[in-house]
C-alpha cells in the first residue's frame, strides 16, 4: 500500500498541487518504484513565496515570544501524535529503518521544542550610560527576517526542524527547501505547523530546481537569512551568492570523522559501538565515523570485531522489521561506492568485507570495511557518506593526530581512552567542531552542532542555533524630552 502524500508546495498558507515548472517524480529507494508526482515552483512561485514570507515575518515578528511558543508547542504534540504515520513515509522515500525514521520524528519535535523555550529566554541587556542625557542603552536580540533554508535527503526532518524550529522561535518567517528527493517528511512538518494555526505567510516549502531556487531566492531583497546543510561545494557557492546581499549564512557541510582508538580501549567494545555510528543511516551521516585510527596493538582484535559487526548486520527495506540497514537514497550513491572502493583497491587497500551492490532492484550497497588504505586514495580526501568504514593502524599518537587533522574538513571526531586526561590533551589538538570522547552522541538538542575548516561555520541547535536567527540592536533612550 502506498501511505504516501501526494505532494504541493505551500505558500502563503495553502497547499499548491502544481508548480509552473513542471514535476519531477519521487522515488522509493527500497525498490524503485514511483511514489509520487513532486510539483516544481517556477520564478512565479518562488517570488510569490517570498513576498508571503515578508507579510508572514510581519506579522510573527510582532507576535510575542509567549504566543509564539504556544502555537509552537501545538505543532510538536501533532508531530508527536502523528509519528507513525509521519516515520513510515520518510522511510518510503528516504529508505532508512522504520525505528530510525520513528527516532527522527520525535527527535525533531524535541528540537523544535527546546528552540521554542529558548526563543522566550532571547534576552538583552540594559548598558549603564556615559552621560546624564542618555537614562538607557537597551541591547535587544530582534529576528532578522524572513529566511531561506535548504536541507538535503539525510535527515528528511531533524534537518528542516533545527531550521524551521529556530527561525520560529526567534520570529523569522522561513521558505523551506527540502531535497527533491524526499520531499514528503518536509511537508507534514509543514502541516503539523499548518494544523496548529500558524499565520499564512511564516512558513513556505517549495521544491524545484536547486540551483534555481537558491540563486532566486537569496538574490531576493525580501530574505535575510539563509542557512544549508549538504556539500562543500553548494555550500561554498551558496555563501557567494549570500556575499552578494551581505545576508547571514549557516553552513553545515559535512565531515569526515577521524576516530582515534587508543591502546588502552577496549577493541571487542569500540568496535560494537562503531559499527552501530557507522552504518546508522546506511552512514549517510555528515557525523559518521569514517577514518578509523586504532592504536596497531588493537588492530587486529578491533578489526576482526568490526568486519563480523558489519557482516551480521541486516540489509533490506526499511519497512521490514528486522532492517538493521536500508538502501542508499538515490541511485548516484551506488556509482560513488564502488569507485570509491574500486579506487582504493587499486591503491592497494585490503577489502575486509562488503564493497560490492546486492542484486534485484533498490540502492543496497554492502556495509563495506576497507583496511590499510594507503594515504593516496580517495576515501581518505573525499566523505563517502555511504556505508563504507576506513581501518589503519597507527604507532605514534602525534602521526595519528596529524593524520585525523590532515583533511580540510572538521565536523565531529571521536576518541577512545580510558586515560580521561590524556583524551582531555588530545580532544584540545583536534579540529573540529565537536569531539566525542568514549560515544558517538555528539547531536543532541540542547548542544551546539557545527564545524570548522571548511565543514561549514555557525551552528544549530543550542542556543546557537536559536542565536543564528538574531540580530543584535541597540535602542539608546535620551533624557531630553
Ligand atoms: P548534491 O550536491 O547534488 O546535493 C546535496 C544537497 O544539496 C541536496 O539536498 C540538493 O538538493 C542540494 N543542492 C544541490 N545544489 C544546490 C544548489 N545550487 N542550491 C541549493 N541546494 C542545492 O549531492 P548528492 O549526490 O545528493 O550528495 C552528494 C554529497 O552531498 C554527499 O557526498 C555529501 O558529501 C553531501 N551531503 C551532505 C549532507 C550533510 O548532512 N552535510 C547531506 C546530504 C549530502
Amino acid at each position: 500500500m502506498n501511505d504516501y502524500p501526494t505532494p504541493a508546495l505551500y505558500i502563503d498558507g495553502n497547499w499548491i498541487g502544481s508548480g509552473s515548472a513542471g514535476s519531477r517524480p519521487v522515488v522509493n529507494p527500497a525498490d524503485g518504484s514511483v511514489l509520487a508526482a513532486l510539483p516544481l515552483a517556477g520564478e512565479e512561485e518562488l517570488d510569490l513565496a517570498a513576498a508571503a514570507a515578508q507579510r508572514g515575518f510581519e506579522r510573527w515578528r510582532t507576535t510575542p515570544a509567549h504566543a509564539r511558543h504556544e502555537l509552537i508547542g501545538r505543532a510538536t504534540r501533532l508531530l508527536r501524535s502523528r509519528a507513525e504515520a509521519i516515520a513510515r513515509i520518510m522511510t518510503l522515500e528516504q529508505g532508512k529503518p522504520l525505528a530510525e525514521s520513528r527516532r527522527e520524528v520525535l527527535l525533531s519535535a524535541e528540537i523544535i521544542d527546546f528552540l521554542a523555550e529558548e526563543g522566550r529566554r532571547a534576552y538583552g541587556r540594559l548598558v549603564p550610560p556615559r552621560s546624564q542625557a542618555v537614562f538607557a542603552q537597551a541591547v535587544t536580540r530582534v529576528p532578522i527576517g524572513p529566511a531561506a533554508l535548504f536541507t538535503p535527503w539525510n535527515f528528511p526532518m531533524n534537518l528542516p526542524a533545527r531550521k524551521v524550529g529556530a527561525a520560529l522561535a526567534a520570529g523569522c518567517s522561513a521558505i523551506l527547501k527540502p531535497a527533491e528527493e524526499t520531499p514528503g517528511s518536509a511537508m507534514e512538518l509543514v502541516r503539523a505547523f499548518h494544523d496548529a494555526g500558524l499565520p499564512p505567510g511564516v512558513l513556505n516549502l517549495v521544491c524545484g530546481d536547486p540551483a534555481q531556487v537558491s540563486s532566486r531566492l537569496i538574490a531576493h531583497p525580501a530574505i535575510r537569512k539563509v542557512s544549508f546543510t549538504g556539500s562543500i561545494p553548494v555550500g561554498k557557492h551558496l555563501g557567494e551568492l549570500c556575499a552578494r546581499g551581505v545576508k547571514r549564512y549557516t553552513a553545515e557541510l559535512g565531515g569526515h570523522a577521524p576516530v582515534l582508538v587508543l591502546s588502552d580501549a577496549d577493541a571487542a567494545q569500540v568496535a560494537r559501538l562503531s559499527v552501530a555510528a557507522k552504518y546508522r543511516n546506511a552512514g549517510q551521516v555528515c557525523t559518521a565515523p569514517t577514518r578509523f585510527l586504532v592504536h596497531r596493538s588493537l588492530f587486529e582484535p578491533f578489526v576482526a570485531a568490526f568486519v563480523a559487526g558489519a557482516r551480521a548486520l541486516r540489509v533490506g527495506n526499511g519497512l521490514a522489521p528486522e532492517s538493521e540497514m536500508g538502501p542508499l537514497a538515490h541511485a548516484r550513491r551506488l556509482g560513488e561506492m564502488e569507485a570509491l572502493v574500486e579506487d582504493a583497491a587499486a591503491c592497494g587497500a585490503r577489502l575486509a568485507c562488503g564493497g560490492r551492490r546486492l542484486p534485484g532492484p533498490g540502492y543496497f550497497f554492502e556495509p563495506t570495511v576497507l583496511i590499510d588504505v594507503p594515504e593516496s586514495a580517495r576515501i581518505l580526501r573525499e566523505e563517502p557518506f555511504g556505508p563504507i568504514a576506513v581501518i589503519n593502524a597507527w604507532d605514534d599518537l602525534d602521526a595519528a593526530i596529524t593524520q585525523a587533522n590532515a583533511l580540510p574538513y572538521g565536523l565531529a571526531a571521536y576518541l577512545f581512552t580510558r586515560d580521561l586526561a590524556l583524551a582531555h590533551g588530545v580532544s584540545g589538538r583536534i579540529e573540529a567542531g565537536m569531539v566525542g570522547i568514549n560515544h558517538f552522541g555528539v547531536s543532541q538538542p540542547e548542544t551546539p552542532f557545527g564545524g570548522v575548516k571548511e565543514s561549514g561555520y555557525g551552528s544549530e541547535s543550542g542556543q546557537e542555533g536559536l542565536a543564528a536567527y538574531l540580530d543584535t540592536k541597540l535602542t539608546s533612550f535620551g533624557g531630553i524630552y
